[in-house]
């Protein structure tokens, strides 16, 4: 959502603007340009909670030593198939693409591969992992889990917090087309977009959000104070399921550690279960995109309720979203932009810097 306050910042700006703020909290030019990047196109996504609106908290778990610097990324299990990777904490925006480019490579020779990255500080959007493994022409699943900071979803039918926000992404390649990518929280909204409705002093829908006592709200607020509220789980006891097998998956299987009875609260870690299939490989090579037109056209056909202009499939409103925001600037809250200028002011970079790179005045 926008409103006439929103600053609205091209991404080419805004790239460089979040790489020269990584570079001067100690990144190197390589990492610092792969995090800019993948952070400014989660805002060009539309998910503006996965954003630059992160850069200041990823830059207080750097100072408090939670999220580290350099090469971090280690090898736990190297058996064929199977793989376990330690991200030791590294900037997930630099872990994830290193970990992935590793099974991509994988899963090219052996024609599929499963991987457990462990210990990864927050991993961002996870259809960023989808979206590299698809564009190397390969099928990947993806199910995560978070530890590090107390739990904000309640489990179907509880009151309290149990389960993380589990995100889960299904990545399917097109040859010469951008993917289907399914990306979603198991929460009914992601955490973030409780921050961007609270920053923006907006209520979220109805039917999200439990208070501390276990009673509906849409007050964002009780995402960010404490005693904690809960998220809800998307689909009732479906997407409750789907968390606790995330859990399962991302965070029992490779030995990473599930959510439950955690006090260690430090910084956002997450752990990643990536399946990776080559589709030419699984003896459906001459029709699987051909089947895969076929479905989305099938799809596309279907008679619009009232409430839409067309049914669309996984991965097109983001798509939709960067057609715009490339064209007009991604749209960021004053709050969020308030923000992520008095951070990049304390790294050294100065408001008249900030104004040239990114063509918006900051005051001040
Ligand atoms: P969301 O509710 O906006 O759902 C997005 C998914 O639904 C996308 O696949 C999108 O293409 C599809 N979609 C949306 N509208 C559609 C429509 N009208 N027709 C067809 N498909 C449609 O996403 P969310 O749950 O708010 O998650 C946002 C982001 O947060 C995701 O990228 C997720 O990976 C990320 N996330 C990350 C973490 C983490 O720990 N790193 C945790 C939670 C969420």
């Amino acid at each position: 959502m926008t409103n006439l306050s929103d600053v609205h910042v091209l991404p080419d700006g805004l790239t460089v603007l979040v790489r020269r703020m990584f570079e001067r909290a100690g990144w190197d030019e390589r990492d610092a340009t792969l995090a800019a990047e993948n952070l400014v196109l989660a805002n060009l996504s539309g998910h503006d909670s996965h954003g630059v609106g992160l850069v200041p908290y990823y830059v207080q778990a750097a100072e408090r030593g939670a999220l580290r610097k350099g090469r971090t990324l280690t090898t736990v299990l190297d058996a064929g198939v199977l793989l376990t990777l330690d991200g030791g904490m590294g900037l997930g925006q630099v872990v994830g693409h290193d970990a992935m480019a590793i099974v991509i490579d994988r899963a090219r020779s052996l024609g599929a591969v499963i991987m457990n990255l462990r210990n990864s500080h927050h991993l961002g959007r996870i259809g960023h992992w989808g979206e590299q493994a698809a564009a190397a022409g390969l099928v990947s699943l993806h199910f995560v889990n978070l530890i590090g900071m107390p739990a904000l979803v309640a489990p179907w039918g509880g009151t309290q917090a149990r389960f993380s926000t589990n995100p889960v992404c299904i990545a399917f390649p097109r040859p010469g087309e951008e993917p289907i990518l399914l990306d979603f929280a198991t929460a009914r909204i992601a955490h973030g977009k409780t921050r961007i409705a609270w920053k923006r002093g907006q209520p979220v829908a109805e039917g999200n959000l439990l208070d501390p006592a276990g009673e509906p709200t849409t007050d964002p607020a009780v995402m960010w104070s404490q005693p904690l509220g809960a998220l809800l789980p998307f689909g009732e006891h479906k997407g409750s399921g789907l968390a606790f097998m995330c859990e399962l998956l991302a965070g029992a299987l490779g030995g990473a550690g599930t959510i439950a009875d955690r006090t260690d609260w430090n910084a956002v870690d997450n752990n990643m279960l990536c399946i990776l299939i080559d589709p030419a490989r699984m003896g459906g090579a001459d029709v699987y995109a051909a089947e895969a037109e076929r479905l989305l056209a099938w799809v596309h056909e279907t008679p619009a309720a009232r409430t839409v202009d067309r049914v669309r499939v996984p991965g097109e409103p983001e798509r939709e979203a960067r057609a715009r925001r490339r064209a007009a600037g991604t749209p960021i809250d004053p709050t969020t932009w308030g923000d992520l200028v008095e951070c990049a002011v304390s790294l050294g970079v100065s408001r008249k810097e900030i104004a040239r790179m990114t063509g918006v005045s900051v005051e001040g």
